[in-house]
This record gives C-alpha cells, structure tokens and sequence, in this order.
C-alpha cells in the first residue's frame, strides 16, 4: 500500500495502551450532537426513571436511531443545553455495566436479516456503520458491496485496537461471525484490515475464525503510518470493492463489539474506551467510560494557570470540542489536548521550524530534523494567505490540489470545487498539517462537502415532491 506522503503518528503524549475504567459519576451528560447524529426527538419527559438501554431520544432524520440511556437513573432535560441529564440511580462498581434485561424489548427471530439490523438500531450498533464516500450512518434497508472492518489507528492520540480488544477477543470473534451472517444473502464480502507487524491477540483469533470462509472475509495488512486507517483511502488503495464506485461501509473494533453485544446478548453496548492523550495531558491513558461521563473528569488532572485546545479526536482528523460540551459523546474516539502558549513568540513568524517539524524547507527545523516536537496550538504568526508553495499538493493522499480547491471555495465556485473532485477529499488533515500559511484546509473542505450533500438532499426531496404533484 503506498501513498504520495504519509505522516508518522507523534509518540510523545501518546496514551498507554491499558484501559483504565473510571469511577461512576453521580451525573452523566449525554449531548443530543455528536459528528454524524442529531437527536431532535425526545422520548423521556423530565424527572422520568430509566433503565439502562431505555431510549432518551431519536434521530428523526436518520432512521429514528436512538440515543440510549447510558445507565439507569433520573432525566433532567433542562439541566445543561443541548443534553440530557442522567443522574445515576445506583452508581455501578467499576469496571461493569448496569443493564435491566426489561430495557431490551425487541429481540425478534434470530435469522431474519430483516429484523436483525432492526434490533441492531434499537441497540445502537446501526450507528457504528459508515458509509465510507459520504461518512453518513447507511440506511438499514440497504446493502454494501463490501464491508471493512478497521482494526487500525494510526492518528496521533487516537484509541488504539489494542486498548479496545482488550479482554473482549471473543466478543470480537462473536461480532465478526454475526457480521458474516447479517451480510450472508448479500454476496458482501468483509475485509479486515490491520497494521503491519504485531497483531493483536483478538485479531489473530479473528483471523483464524474469518480464516473459516475466505470467499466472504478477507485480511488485509497496511503500514502502520496515518492515514493507512481512512477507510476511503484503504477501499481505494487495497481494491476492496469492485465496481470502484460500489458502495462500501466501514466499522471500527467498536462497532464490531456493539454488533456482537446486540446480535448474540441481545444488549446494547454501553461502555467506550477513549484515549486521553496529547502533549498536556500528564498521563496520556485509555479510560473506559459511559457516554456522558464528564469532559473535565474525563481530562483530570490538568496542570492549573494553562490554558488547553481540547479536540475530539486525534491530531489529524479530529475537530475542536465544542465550548458547550460537557459529557463524553458516541463517537468520540479520543480526547487530544494541546496547550494554548499565553503569548506569542518574539519574532515567532520567522523562526516557526526552529522547534518544529516543517515540511517546508525554508524553516529551521529541517537542519535539525527529526525535532522534538513542542506541539501546541500556536500558529506561529497570523493567518497568511496562500502563497502557492504546492506542499499541500504533494502530501495529499486523494491526489488532489487542495491549494485550487481552497481557491474555488474561497470564491464560491462550489461547481468548478466539485469538478475538481471535493467529493474524493478524505477530510485527513495533512494539507492543513504542512502548510506554512496555516490555512485550515481541511476544515473548508468538510464544511463544503457537507453543503453539497445537503443540497443534493434537498434538490431529491424536491424532485420527489414534483413528481408526486405531477400524478
Ligand atoms: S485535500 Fe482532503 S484528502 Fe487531500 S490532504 Fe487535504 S484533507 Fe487530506
Ligand atoms: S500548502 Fe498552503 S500555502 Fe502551500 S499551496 Fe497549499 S494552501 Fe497554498
């Protein structure tokens, strides 16, 4: 698997790879957004008692997917904005989840496909499924060409597979061959994917049981260098499916233990493992936490007189941690966290690679490459515009020309930006990570994907509209 340029993930304030499961809080907030979902649709009024696995509230625009209650305990829905509340009834011993069997009400017959994905939405696994073109959680009614399974982090800070296996190598198994079953009418055919070099136990398991049927599995080893683990990039590079422009969904570890839970437990999955890590963080670590468990508790302790850029995410892919959010979410993969220096440096505009890496090689840092990384949240200077210096180009692992995109967006040539091919830009970050101007490259780029499938959205809806009027 080669790639234009690839980025070798930073290992200073890169989390251990054992789990550590913290204390139950009293309160956990659940935000109603995460990256993909909006939950608009209340299902509990406010001081209700719920059971862990009750449904707080659905996704109206996508499939009614849920939000489930992460334990069982008190609503209060106008505690904090944009969440609900949940005070925990009866704090769980570390380490377990408090599930009530009644919470679970679907369990339909075991081998309709059917009734299977229903009882997948109901349990929340639907949504660790993505359509790997557009990032959108797939409709339930329809089928992938190929599924991939993305046994890979390769971002800096990021949860690693080995946190996420730990003792759940079975579950993991259990997850494949229900994923096997699921997709067996299909013809899909399901690709694992894992970095070189040592695997973990659980994968190898996986191996030997998808091993099992290699007509319908397959297993596919890439360096382990960012972004090798965009699934876009893999479907791509590896060949996975054919036609090239067949649909393809992709899955992390997690979704393939959410699937196991729902599929063989008939549970939802309620815990996640996240890292907390990045160059503030005193003890980079992986936690096992509920969804809603809080930020700060999350992110203690933090050195006091600092002040932090928290992302949800990794280095690269991840986006920044909205002001207002305050517990854990869905999808949150890893907590990274960067300084924010008080004030800027003297003269930092013409010594920004003296402590830096820098693609460029106007910059200090490649006389004294590799560097040790002072990573922080300085940009070394204000904002400057593009001054066509052609590393984004270079780096870019779609083959785009990012530096042309930028400039049709920057004048709103949303055609001429999608003639160019936006839509293949896999939103990875390296562009934004190598350009001197520091222009947030990526950032433009997602915002104006996300604009052209809204609007092709609302141009479908119209014409469906249309043709009903018409008859
Ligand atoms: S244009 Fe997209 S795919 Fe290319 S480097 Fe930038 S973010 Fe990555
Ligand atoms: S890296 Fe930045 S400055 Fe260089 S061509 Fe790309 S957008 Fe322009």
């Amino acid at each position: 698997m080669t790639r234009r340029s690839t980025h070798r993930p930073l290992p200073s304030g890169r989390p251990e790879a054992e789990a550590t499961a913290l204390p139950e809080p009293a309160t956990l907030y659940v935000p109603l957004t995460s990256r993909r979902l909006r939950f608009t649709q209340m299902s509990v009024r406010d001081s209700q008692e719920v059971r862990a696995g009750d449904i707080l509230a659905t996704a109206p625009d996508q499939s009614d997917l849920p939000l489930l209650a992460p334990r069982a305990g008190t609503v209060r829905l106008t505690a904090v904005p944009g969440h609900i509340a949940l005070e925990v009834a009866r704090p769980a011993p570390v380490g377990t989840v408090v599930l009530d069997e009644e919470a679970i009400a679907a369990t339909p017959p075991r081998d309709a496909v059917q009734d299977n994905r229903a009882l997948l939405c109901r349990l929340g696994a639907w949504q660790c499924f993505r359509d790997v073109r557009t990032g959108d959680i797939p409709d339930p009614c329809h089928e992938p060409a190929a599924l991939v399974i993305m046994v890979t982090a390769f971002d800096s800070f990021i949860a690693q597979p080995e946190a996420l296996l730990a003792g759940k190598a079975t579950d993991f198994v259990q997850g494949l061959k229900a994923l096997h079953r699921l997709f067996s009418g299909s013809g899909c055919r399901i690709h694992v994917v894992v970095g070189e070099g040592e695997c973990p136990t659980a994968v190898n398991e996986a191996i030997e049981a998808v091993a099992l049927d290699p007509s319908r599995f397959a297993l596919h080893r890439v360096p382990q260098l960012y972004p090798n683990d965009n699934p876009q990039l893999a479907t791509q590079t590896l060949k996975l499916a054919s036609p090239p422009q067949a649909t393809v969904w992709a899955m992390g570890v997690e979704g393939v233990l959410a699937v196991a839970f729902a599929l063989t437990l008939y549970q939802p999955y309620l815990e996640r493992t996240i890292s907390v890590g990045g160059p503030a963080v005193e003890k980079p670590r992986h936690v096992v936490a509920a969804v809603g468990h809080p930020i700060a508790d999350l992110l203690a302790p933090l050195p006091s007189g600092c002040s932090f850029r928290i992302v949800n995410g990794g280095l690269m892919s991840g986006t920044d941690l909205a002001p207002q959010q305050q517990g854990l979410d869905g999808e949150c993969p890893g907590l990274t966290v960067v300084h924010v220096p008080a004030a800027r440096e003297f003269l930092g505009f013409v010594r920004p690679g003296r402590f830096r890496q820098s693609f460029s090689r106007c910059f200090l840092g490649t006389l004294f490459s590799p560097t040790p990384e002072p990573l922080t949240s300085l940009l070394g200077g204000e904002e400057r515009a593009c001054v066509a210096c052609g590393h984004c180009e270079h780096v870019c692992p779609a083959n785009l020309l990012p530096q042309v995109l930028h400039r049709y967006l920057y004048n709103d040539q949303m055609d001429d930006a999608q003639a160019l091919g936006l839509d293949e830009c896999v939103e990875c970050g390296l562009c934004s990570y190598v350009c001197p101007c520091k222009i947030e490259l990526r950032e433009q780029f997602a915002v104006a994907k996300q604009q052209l499938r809204s609007d092709a959205d609302d141009a479908a809806l119209a014409t469906a509209a249309a043709s009903v009027t018409d008859q």
